[in-house]
C-alpha cells in the first residue's frame, strides 16, 4: 500500500493552479476521476492531455454527435415553450451537444443527445466499443458520468429518473436507472474530486492496474516506474522485498522523427497531409505530417503560413539553428497548460538547497556516465582516470554549496577529456589533447559542439512538451537566451550520447579530413560533415538499451523524455529525489 504523496517541496498545499470550490467539473472529468483518482487529477488540475487508440476511435465515434444539431435544438426549444403538456408526450424531441450546468452539485455537462418528452428528459451518453458483460449493465465510471448528467437534468427543472448509454459497436441502448445509491455515490464522487483538486496534491499512481494499460496518460503518468522508485527510496508501506518491475507500457521509440533542413534558401511548405521542402521550385523531400516530431532549420529557411500553423496546431516545434549549428529559438503553439509544474519549478529555482540536491544529481550522474564510457573504451580497469573519477563521484555527493559543486563539476571534467582524447590518439590528423570551444579550434573540438547542441536542442523541444520552461535550471544559473535546464538534464547525457556519437563518427570514418573547414584558426563542419553527424546523432537516440532500473527495452530518445517526467514528478512532491540516469 501507499501511505500517501510525499512533498519535497515548501509550499503549503493551496497553490493557484488548485481547482476552487467555485469550479463547475465536467462530467468528462468525474468519469476520468472515477476510472482513477489520479487520471482526473492529472487532466483537470495539470491539464494534461494525450491520444491513444481508445481516445481515438472514442473521438471518431462521436463525430456525428459533436455537430451540433441547431435545428433539434430550437425545434426541442420550441416545442417546450408552445406545446401543450399532453401534445409533447406525444412526441420524442432530440436535442444534441447540449451544455448545461448544476450550480447545485457543481457540475457541468456537455450532453451527447437528450431525448424529451414533455418535461420527462432522458439523457443519452455515446460511448465507443461494446456491452460489457455486467450486471449493472455498464461500468461505474460511465453509469456515474451519466448519473451526473441526470442531476444536472434535473436541477434545471426535467423529470429525469434514468439514462441510456449507445454502445457504438454492439448498435444498443443500454438503460440506466438513477437509483439513489447511484446518486449517492455520483454526489460522494463529485465531493471527493472537489477536495482532491483543491487540495493540489496528486494522486499516488495505482499499483499493478489493470487499468493502466488502457490509460491514454500512462506515458506522463509512469505509474509502475514512479511505484518502483518509490519502493526502492523505501517510502511505502509494507515494502514487499523485491518489488516487481515496471511492466513495459510505453511504447519502446517515438514513430515520428526529426525533419532536418540545412539548404539555404529552401521553402518549407503544406500539402494535403505532407510537408514539401523545395529549392528554387524543385522539390527535395515531401514527408507525411504523422511522421515528423520536429523540424530543425540551420540557417536562412522559410516557411509558408500554412506550414507553420499546422505544425503548431499539432504541437510539432520548428526548432531554429544559426548556420553554424547554434541553437537559438524555438517556434511552438501555446505553451503546455501544466501551469502547477512551472509555478513549483520556478519555487525551486529560488530555493538554494533544493536546487543544490538536484544539480547534485544531474553532476553525480554525468560523473558516473563519463566513467562507464572510459572504462568501456580504454581497456585497462586500473586507470587512475577511473579511479579519479569515482572520488569525485563520491565528493559531489558531499558538496555543500553551489560554487564547490561547480568546482568539482570542472576538476572531473578536465580529468575526463583527458582520457577521452587519447581514445583518439590513433588518429594523428584528429590529435587534439584539451577541450576548446567558441569558437572550435579542431575537427574533435567541432563536432563535440556541434553536437552538445544537438542535445541541448532536443532536451529544449522535451521539457518544453513536458511543460518545464527550459530558461530556468539549476545548475546553470540563468542567462539571456540560455536554456538552462535543458543544459542542466544534458549534463548526465553529454558522455553516453554525445561524446559517444562523436567517437563513432571519428572511429568509424564517418567524417574525414574534407568534412571540416578551417577560418581563421576556427574550424567548421561543411554540409556534408553536419549530415554524418547529424545521422549518427539520430541513430543514437535511436538505439535501445535495456533500461539500468525498469528492465525494459527504450531508446535514448524515450529515456530523455522519461527522466524529464521524473524530474517533474519529483519537483511536484511524488519522489523524494531526482534518480539521474546512469548506464551500467
Ligand atoms: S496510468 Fe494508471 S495510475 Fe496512471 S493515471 Fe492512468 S490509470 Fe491512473
Amino acid at each position: 500500500m501507499i501511505s500517501g504523496p510525499v512533498s519535497t517541496h515548501n509550499s503549503s498545499t493551496t497553490s493557484p493552479t488548485n481547482r476552487t470550490d467555485a469550479e463547475l467539473i465536467p462530467v468528462r472529468m468525474l468519469n476520468e476521476f472515477t476510472y482513477c483518482p489520479r487520471l482526473g487529477y492529472l487532466e483537470w488540475v495539470q491539464g494534461e492531455w494525450a491520444e491513444n487508440i481508445e481516445t481515438m476511435e472514442g473521438t471518431f465515434g462521436h463525430r456525428n454527435v459533436d455537430k451540433a444539431d441547431r435545428k433539434s435544438i430550437l425545434a426541442a426549444d420550441k416545442k417546450t415553450d408552445a406545446g401543450s403538456e399532453d401534445d409533447q408526450s406525444e412526441k420524442t424531441i432530440h436535442a444534441r451537444s447540449m451544455t448545461l450546468a448544476s450550480e447545485q452539485d457543481g457540475i457541468l455537462a456537455k450532453l451527447d443527445l437528450l431525448e424529451l418528452s414533455g418535461s420527462i428528459a432522458t439523457p443519452v451518453d455515446y460511448k465507443r466499443g461494446q456491452v460489457p458483460d455486467l450486471p449493472e449493465g455498464a461500468w461505474e465510471p460511465e453509469r456515474v458520468q451519466l448519473c451526473a448528467q441526470g442531476l444536472i437534468l434535473q436541477a434545471n427543472g426535467y423529470t429525469c429518473t434514468e439514462g441510456v448509454i449507445y454502445y457504438i459497436a454492439s448498435k444498443r441502448r443500454v438503460v440506466i436507472s438513477f437509483t439513489p445509491e447511484l446518486i449517492a455515490r455520483t454526489r460522494q464522487l463529485i465531493a471527493d474530486f472537489r477536495q482532491t483538486a483543491s487540495e493540489g496534491m496528486c494522486p499516488p499512481p495505482l499499483e499493478d492496474s489493470p487499468k493502466c494499460p488502457r490509460c491514454s496518460l500512462v506515458g506522463i503518468c509512469l505509474p509502475d516506474e514512479t511505484n518502483l522508485l518509490l519502493h526502492q527510496l523505501e517510502i511505502i508501506n509494507d515494502t514487499p522485498p523485491t518489488p516487481q518491475l515496471p511492466r513495459k507500457l510505453l511504447p519502446a521509440r517515438h514513430n515520428a522523427l526529426p525533419l532536418y533542413v540545412q539548404q539555404q534558401g529552401a521553402f518549407v511548405g503544406k500539402s494535403g497531409e505532407r510537408l514539401t521542402v523545395k529549392l528554387k521550385g524543385e522539390e527535395l523531400a515531401s514527408i507525411r505530417l504523422l511522421d515528423v516530431s520536429q523540424v530543425c532549420v540551420y540557417g536562412n529557411v522559410m516557411f509558408s503560413a500554412h506550414a507553420i500553423k499546422e505544425l503548431t496546431l499539432r504541437n510539432i516545434p520548428i526548432v531554429h539553428l544559426t548556420y553554424g549549428g547554434w541553437f537559438h529559438s524555438l517556434t511552438t503553439g501555446l505553451s503546455h497548460k501544466n501551469v502547477e509544474l512551472r509555478i513549483q519549478q520556478y519555487r525551486t529555482a529560488e530555493n538554494a538547497a533544493a536546487s543544490l540536491a538536484i544539480a547534485r544529481q544531474f553532476i553525480a550522474g554525468k560523473i558516473k556516465n563519463c566513467r562507464t564510457l572510459l572504462r568501456r573504451h580504454l581497456g585497462d580497469r586500473e586507470a587512475p582516470v577511473l579511479r579519479h573519477l569515482s572520488e569525485y563521484y563520491k565528493r559531489v555527493h558531499r558538496a555543500e554549496s553551489a560554487e564547490t559543486l561547480l568546482g568539482l563539476e570542472g576538476m572531473a571534467a578536465k580529468e575526463y577529456f583527458g582520457g577521452f582524447f587519447s581514445l583518439l590518439a590513433g588518429q594523428s590528423e584528429f590529435d587534439v589533447s584539451s577541450r576548446n570551444r567558441r569558437p572550435p579550434r579542431d575537427p574533435v573540438n567541432a563536432v563535440l559542439s556541434f553536437v552538445y547542441s544537438l542535445l541541448t536542442k532536443e532536451l529544449t523541444v522535451t521539457l518544453n512538451s513536458v511543460g518545464f520552461d527550459p530558461m530556468l535550471g539549476f545548475f546553470h544559473r540563468p542567462r539571456y537566451g540560455r536554456p538552462s535546464l535543458a543544459l542542466d538534464l544534458a549534463e548526465e547525457f553529454r558522455p553516453i550520447i554525445a561524446d559517444s556519437v562523436t567517437l563513432t563518427v571519428f572511429n568509424n570514418g564517418e567524417v574525414n579530413g574534407d568534412s571540416f573547414i578551417e577560418r581563421a584558426g576556427a574550424v567548421a563542419m561543411t554540409d556534408a560533415g553536419r549530415r554524418s553527424v547529424i545521422s549518427a546523432f539520430e541513430r543514437r537516440l535511436q538505439t535501445e538499451i535495456t533500461h539500468p532500473i525498469f528492465g525494459y527495452k527504450v531508446s535514448y530518445r524515450r529515456i530523455l523524455e522519461v527522466q524529464a517526467r521524473l524530474l517533474a514528478r519529483h519537483l511536484l512532491g511524488e519522489l523524494p529525489e531526482y534518480p539521474s540516469f546512469v548506464t551500467r
